[in-house]
């Protein structure tokens, strides 16, 4: 599978033309075929909801998408939640998934009517307090299946998790919301990261499924609706397969007439909050080859760094790179694409094979990071006095916005006192 921008090399040139390089572009067509792929799969379920991972792309623009296309936010903090409201993201359209979270935070998650989370016990208490005495109407408890499930690399093993509750004391939390005049309870989960196994996130839906079961015997509480989380995965390599949407939401539909129904709790929601597989595949991280060197290997020197996109140097996450112009040229050099940050693990590839890379300021070629839409620019840093490239925006129509300007020497200055 080759893997495509939808820019051919003169668009892009004009583009970098008109924002400089390097810059972030998506493809708002793919953003939004995706959330419609996945509202028709999961519509099997009754009122199914998706709360796109604010974290995941943290941009109104794209959070109208999500509104226009009938999802909400996952927020995990102020700013986020600001975001969504400046997006037109309402009420329990929300969705407040935070941990370590300080009053002011969970002050305004409850004045905007939002869906608040608990991820742990002693916050009903904080929460309470914070709000002057007074709950929320509907609360939600994070679980944390400890030995229970295997975490994925990202995410860890769930016993090493800092997130969420015990089982015992999630099955206590809820007697304790029920006294404390609670009228609307609701379950969520994530306990995995760019996991591309559906049977992995179908295990995962059996052990809420069968948590909700549990919940019902012993607290005497229907279950509003179960979220299943985020950390659906993308292929970001050649020889890994998408994760297939509809199999995942038949099979867990199976696993709900099977557990959930006879149980009684038919009607129970299911929510999830997926980030990287509505945004990821459809983001690019576009720079300029500007600097070639040649010592014990061949260097690619971009205009971009891991300041930009820190995926492959935290993760060692594999990124496909292609060349402008050059997409069906064959791969003829084996380079270590580089940022200029004074670090070694600033490097976008190493040792891979690509056509011939032309280099320099003006003339050198677009260099095109692709997958690059999720825990992209988000995770940007300005360590080494790098500044953060902006964003720009596809439309269907092939015409292309700004949606945030890349950062500026004053931007750097701004905090200084
Ligand atoms: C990061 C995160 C998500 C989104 O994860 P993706 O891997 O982008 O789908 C959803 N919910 C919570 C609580 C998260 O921390």
């Amino acid at each position: 599978m080759q893997k495509k921008i939808p820019l051919n090399k003169t668009k892009l040139e004009e583009l970098a033309r008109r924002f400089g390089t390097p810059f972030y572009i998506y493809d708002e067509s793919g953003i939004r075929e995706t959330v419609r792929h996945l509202n028709n799969a999961f519509s099997v379920f009754p009122r199914f909801f998706e709360h796109f991972a604010v974290k995941a792309l943290p941009n109104p623009a794209v959070l109208r998408i999500m509104r226009e296309e009938g999802a909400g936010a996952d927020c995990s903090s102020l700013p986020e939640l600001l975001l969504a409201e400046r997006a037109g993201i309402k009420g329990e359209e929300i969705m407040f998934t935070s941990n370590d979270t300080p009053s002011a935070e969970f002050i305004k998650a409850a004045q905007m009517g939002a869906l608040i989370n608990l991820d742990d016990i002693t916050h009903i208490e904080f929460l309470e307090n914070a709000l002057g005495g007074k709950l929320p109407e509907i609360l939600s408890f994070r679980y944390n299946p400890g030995n229970k499930k295997m975490g994925n690399t990202i995410i860890g093993n769930p016993v090493e998790a800092k997130y969420g509750l015990t089982e015992k004391q999630i099955i206590e939390g809820y007697s304790v919301l029920k006294q404390k005049g609670v009228k609307r309870f609701a379950l969520h989960t994530m306990v995995a990261s760019n996991e591309l196994n559906a049977d992995y996130h179908i295990e995962t839906g059996r052990l809420l499924f069968e948590l909700a079961v549990k919940i019902k015997n012993e607290c005497n509480i229907n279950l509003e609706f179960i979220n299943l989380g985020g950390g659906a995965g993308i292929p970001y390599t050649d020889g890994q397969k998408a994760l297939n949407i509809n199999f995942l939401a038949a099979e867990l539909k199976k696993l709900y007439n099977s557990i959930i129904v006879p149980a009684g709790l038919d009607g129970m929601g299911i929510r999830t909050e997926w980030g990287r597989i509505i945004t990821g595949p459809y983001g690019w991280l576009v720079s300029r080859a500007i600097h070639q060197k040649k010592i014990y290997r061949n260097y690619i020197g971009l205009d971009a760094s891991m300041a930009d996109l820190m995926r492959p140097a935290i993760y060692g996450a594999f990124h496909h790179i292609s060349i402008a112009g050059k997409e069906d040229a064959p791969p003829e050099e084996v380079y270590d694409i580089v940022g200029s940050l004074c670090e070694n693990n600033d490097k976008f590839a190493v040792q891979r094979p690509l056509p011939k890379i032309n280099t320099g300021e003006q003339t050198g070629d677009l260099v095109i990071i692709h997958d690059a839409g999720a825990h992209g620019r988000a995770m940007g840093f300005n360590y080494n006095g790098k500044l953060r490239a902006g964003e720009l925006l596809l439309h269907p129509d092939g015409s292309v916005t700004e949606i945030r300007r890349r950062e500026s020497i004053e931007d750097y200055f701004a905090t200084l006192v």
